[in-house]
């Protein structure tokens, strides 16, 4: 620190500059005003030596005694002030001793006869010594102001101990002790050092200093805990989220996944690569755009917190299916994104395998385990939809009930199991002439099969048409060992719902009478329906 800028030196030369400009100020006062009266005291001096020597004077002047009045000229000039005297008597008398010449101020008294009173009989006059006067009064005054000035002097010389004493050292001890503190390191804050019974500013402030630090040390100390204690819960935190068998991640606004866990990431990444396709959530899921409206929708509606669904994924060649459930960061649950765009929080699990044994279930339900084609209680229910969809779009559903000619025979002769296979055949004809996408196709039972068709009124004839081709197709031999082939042909009851039965029942039991009208009719045909 630069010694100027020390407080007890700075308040030291502080007080010394108005000090010097008061006493400077006080001593070209007292030196000017010195000086007057120091010169007219001298003048007065000059005319009380003239009044002492008056008497004598006028003795010399009414003598006319030029040895006397020699006498007290010679004296009254041995005195410094007088430089010039002139005594001067009626009687023809004049001394004049000394010079004369140049004097501001002359002193003149009259000399008056010795016995008759009032009456001048001469005049004593002093020439002051002016240079001399000027002189001594100068030197007087020099001494004063010089007084003065030591005085100043060892005023200021004390008043900086003190202030160097009772501040400067203090508050240099303090800032000197409170350098040594960091507060990263709770035992560097001692707490510093005060008089005992000291009531002074610094000894108040190093208190108040003190206590805060108390404060500050009982706060960092409080910080450190909750600090470690939240460092431990975010490592076991981490941990759950980098060992969860379960895929985490966090999708912003944009779809984009922000963060992501292991676990996530190996679900996406394809075999043979080390990173996922991409950062963006929905295309890495099969049907994006449904999901991505799915996000939206969770985003946008207040009453959605939660959702979870199965999702098709597939990578590179496998296909797995993911349950993934999305849950809105609600302010709620995570405040410090207040504010800010909401994020959604995907946990997923690889179901692909529970997935499948559903899927098998299910198919299992509602398939014939010969034919894969519907069973007749999934068929129906199907079926009732269809009939119910088209009623409301006014469409027309196509039903056509095939039932195989003379199946028991192929039974009898060629066993059960060759039947089998021409069923399995017979279905697997339906299946390439019908989309089992759009078109309902049943084995209802046995030798029996139902096929519906939702149709607009222009469209029955093609229907028909592919009803015919249908036969012709049944009708191909039919391999059933390595060398023995069957041909086998069918009856088809052709109705339109809801003109032939508004009811399913009632429109399957006219596809099935009209069925048997083919049979009697010679069977390997069509039969419409005719309403009688
Ligand atoms: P029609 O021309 O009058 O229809 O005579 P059909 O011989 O085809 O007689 P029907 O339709 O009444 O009989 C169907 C036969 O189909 C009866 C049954 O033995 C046979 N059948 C039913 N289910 C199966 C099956 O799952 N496998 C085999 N192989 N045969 C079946
Ligand atoms: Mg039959």
């Amino acid at each position: 620190m630069k010694i100027s800028q020390k407080l007890y030196v700075r308040v030291a030369l502080s007080i010394a500059i108005v000090a010097l400009l008061v006493s400077l100020a006080t001593s070209l006062f007292s030196y000017i005003s010195g000086l007057e009266e120091r010169k007219t005291t001298n003048y007065t001096l000059v005319k009380q030596l003239a009044q002492t020597m008056q008497k004598t004077a006028a003795i010399s002047a009414y003598l006319v005694d030029l040895e006397l009045g020699e006498e007290i000229s010679n004296g009254l000039l041995s005195n410094d002030l007088v430089k010039g005297v002139s005594l001067s008597g009626d009687a023809q008398m004049l001394i004049t001793q000394g010079d004369i010449n140049n004097v501001s101020e002359q002193v003149s008294i009259q000399l008056m006869h010795p016995f008759i009173p009032d009456t001048k009989i001469g005049m004593l006059t002093l020439y002051p010594d002016d240079i001399y006067i000027q002189q001594q009064a100068q030197k007087a005054s020099e001494k004063e102001v010089l007084l003065m000035m030591v005085h100043s002097i060892i005023i200021i010389f004390f008043v900086s101990l003190a202030v160097n004493q009772q501040l400067s050292r203090p508050l240099q001890k303090l800032t000197d002790d409170f350098a040594k503190i960091d507060p990263s390191m709770p035992q560097t804050m001692q707490m510093l050092s005060v008089k005992k019974r000291g009531k002074d500013e610094v000894s108040r402030l190093i208190k108040g200093i003190n206590s805060l630090m108390r404060a500050l040390q009982q706060t960092i100390r409080n910080e450190r805990e909750l600090r470690t204690k939240t460092q431990e819960l975010e490592a076991r935190f981490r941990l759950i989220f980098e060992q969860a068998s379960a895929g985490i991640c966090l999708v912003d606004e944009q779809n984009m996944i922000t963060t992501y866990n292991p676990a996530f990431k190996e679900h996406f990444v394809e075999n043979g690569k080390t990173e996922m396709s991409s950062l963006n959530f929905p295309t890495l899921l099969n049907n994006s755009d449904k999901l991505q409206s799915l996000l939206q929708v969770i985003r946008e509606k207040d009453n959605v917190e939660q959702l979870s669904l199965d999702i098709e994924c597939t990578i590179g060649t496998q296909t797995k299916w993911l349950h993934c459930l999305f849950a809105k960061l609600t302010e709620q649950r995570d405040t410090v994104r207040e504010n800010q765009e909401t994020l959604i929080e995907v946990i997923l699990h690889d179901v692909t395998e529970r997935a499948e044994k559903e899927f098998q279930t299910r198919f299992e339900a509602d398939h014939d385990a010969l034919t894969y084609l519907l069973n007749r209680r999934a068929g129906e229910r199907a079926l009732n939809n269809a009939l119910s969809e088209c009623i409301s779009k006014d469409h027309q559903l196509v039903l056509m009930m095939i039932d195989l000619d003379k199946f028991k025979p192929v039974n009898d002769n060629l066993g059960h199991e060759a039947g089998d296979k021409v069923l399995i055949e017979v279905a697997q004809r339906i299946k390439s002439r019908f989309n089992l996408d759009t078109d309902i196709c049943i084995r209802w039972g046995g030798d029996e099969f139902v096929i519906a068709r939702e149709i607009k009124l222009s469209e029955q004839e093609s229907a028909l048409k592919q009803a015919q081709l249908m036969l012709q197709d049944i009708e191909l031999p039919i391999q059933v060992n390595d060398d023995t082939s069957c041909n086998v042909s069918a009856c088809i009851g052709f109705v339109v719902g809801p003109n032939d039965g508004e009811a399913l029942h009632e429109l399957m039991v006219n596809a099935d009478n009209t069925m048997y009208q083919a049979k009697e009719n010679g069977r390997g045909q069509v039969a419409i329906f005719n309403k009688v």
